[in-house]
Parts: C-alpha cells; sequence; structure tokens
C-alpha cells in the first residue's frame, strides 16, 4: 500500500492510503491573518473518514462541509458529534466514539480510538518549547479557572481592543463548527498491513495509554502547557513531544499545532530546533520529519 501525509495547518493532516482518503482533524479555513494552507474545506472532493481529535473550532470546523460534499464518516467524541449533527451532517455520516473503539477504513485498513487529554489551556504559558515550566500542580478544576487563563483570555484582551482584526477573530470563533467544551479528546491509531500511524491533535497524553501502543509514525500536537496524566507538565513542550515518541516506540515524529495558525494570539509559531535535539538524545534513530502544508510525506 502507497500511505502519503499532507500537512494543511494547524493540527489537521489529510492521509492517503492507496484509494482511501482519511483527514485528521477538518480546520483548513483559518482567520485571514494565518498564512494559508493551500486548500479548503470546500475544495476538497475526496474523503472517505474525517477522524476529529476534539471538539474546538480549530480542529473541528469544516468536518460538516467535507461530510456534505464527499459522504466521508465523522469519527469523533458525542460533543464533536452533536455540533455536526447541528450543522446538518445526517447521523448515518456519524461515528460517535469514546475510546475503544476499532472501525474498519479499508480492506485491511482500521483504526483504533483511546481516550486522551486536552493540553492546560488553563495556565497562561509564554514559554518556548525548550523551557521548563513547573508548578499549578494539585489544583481543583475551580482553582484553575480562577487562574489568569491561557487562549480564552489572550483572545478576550485582544477583543477587547476593539481593532478590525479582533472583529474578524471573534465573529470567526463565533462561526466555525465548535464547542466551547473539548469534549473529550481522543488519540487514534491507524494501521495497514504495512505500517501505523498515530494521531493526537492537543498537547496531552495519559502515560498508561500511551505505553499501551505501538506506533510507526506519530503526529504529535505542540503548543501550550502540555497536560500528563492529568497535571500540567513539569518540565518542557520539547521534553513531552519526546517522552511520547518514546512510549510510542515512534520510527517518525511529525508535529501539529505548532505553526501561526491564529495571528496575532499564536504570535508566529515556534522553532522546532529544540524538539529536534531533545528527540534525538531521547529517541535516537527516530526520524523527525518537517515539511510545508501540502509537501507531502511518504510514509
Ligand atoms: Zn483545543
Amino acid at each position: 500500500m502507497t500511505t502519503t501525509l499532507e500537512w494543511l495547518g494547524t493540527a489537521t493532516y489529510r492521509l492517503t492510503i492507496d484509494n482511501l482518503v482519511v483527514f485528521l482533524d477538518a480546520y483548513m479555513d483559518r482567520v485571514p491573518m494565518a498564512p494559508p494552507v493551500g486548500l479548503s474545506a470546500a475544495d476538497v472532493s475526496r474523503a472517505d473518514f474525517v477522524l476529529v481529535g476534539h471538539s474546538h473550532f480549530d480542529h473541528l470546523a469544516g468536518a460538516e462541509v467535507i461530510a456534505a460534499n464527499t459522504g466521508a464518516k465523522i469519527v469523533g467524541s458525542n460533543e464533536s458529534c452533536r455540533v455536526m449533527r447541528e450543522r446538518g451532517v445526517p447521523g448515518a455520516q456519524l461515528l460517535p466514539s469514546q475510546g475503544g473503539e476499532r472501525y474498519r477504513l479499508a480492506d485491511g485498513v482500521t483504526v483504533r480510538v483511546f481516550p486522551s487529554l486536552h493540553a492546560c489551556t488553563w495556565v497562561l504559558s509564554d514559554a518556548g518549547c525548550d523551557e521548563e515550566e513547573h508548578g499549578h500542580t494539585g489544583l481543583t478544576q475551580d482553582e484553575r479557572m480562577s487562574l489568569p487563563g491561557g487562549l480564552v483570555q489572550r483572545v478576550t484582551e485582544f477583543v477587547g481592543g476593539g481593532s478590525e482584526e479582533a472583529r474578524i477573530l471573534m465573529q470567526h470563533i463565533q462561526t466555525s463548527a465548535g464547542s466551547m467544551n473539548d469534549g473529550g479528546p481522543l488519540v487514534f491509531l491507524i494501521e495497514t498491513p504495512e505500517t501505523s500511524i498515530f494521531f493526537q491533535d492537543t498537547s496531552g497524553c495519559w502515560t498508561g495509554v500511551l505505553s499501551q501502543i505501538r506506533a510507526d509514525t506519530a503526529i504529535l500536537a505542540a503548543s501550550a502547557r502540555a497536560a500528563v496524566d492529568g497535571e500540567p507538565i513539569q518540565g518542557s513542550l520539547a521534553g513531552f513531544v519526546a517522552m511520547e515518541a518514546k512510549l510510542l516506540g515512534t520510527k517518525k515524529v511529525v508535529l501539529g499545532h505548532h505553526d501561526n495558525w491564529m495571528p496575532p494570539i499564536t504570535n508566529g509559531g515556534f522553532d522546532t530546533g529544540p524538539v529536534r535535539e531533545r528527540l534525538a538524545v531521547e529517541v535516537p534513530g527516530a526520524e523527525f520529519i518537517e515539511r510545508g502544508y501540502l509537501d507531502p510525506i511518504a510514509l
């Protein structure tokens, strides 16, 4: 089988396995301030499945368009499926999942679904991906929510500035298909006779789950303060990615969610050099693959 992966910005990828086309997340139609990814959800004429990691707009939006135009089935949480139903996707195209499911995508190709965690967007993090962060452990949810938060607060402050860009950004968030609730993040393992691909779209994990999975290629989300086993990571984002790659025993690492997907909030994206260096130490032999949007990676 011929397996090809293409990045479409943020945490969205298109995976092609012979004639099978699978979208991993569906968010291509970003704010006009973000660099274009070269493909709009409306341009997608072929898709069999859309696997959605969680229900926030920067992952889910676009799945309703792809489903309508191609008949693709959407695998996502109950919350993702609720939003899709509201946007007119028929129930027959929705596969609500909690983790524990295995779906046949094509002859010889399946996907397993696992429960996962969202990054700690409630902590304000300005650290570079090699800077260690500590603290914020042992907090209850109400204590977390009373902290000066991350993305939501940043957007609120920016919108409060009242600029035209802020108006566009707010309108984008309000009209894109998504939920304020992450819906319970999921991760996926796609298996073909020749290879296996792990897909994660937000920087959080249960180490006990990851240690049960083996993946030849891992698509790992790198943004915000990572969450490990329900607590903020005591360390760096680069260290988080390397730890995950090690747990998965992966041979190829591809990043997601690390680009400048929502300027000026995302502030330029980040330098991936430290991830490469940390991987070389923690998982020697693993290949770190970096490509631009729509530049195909042969797996
Ligand atoms: Zn999210």
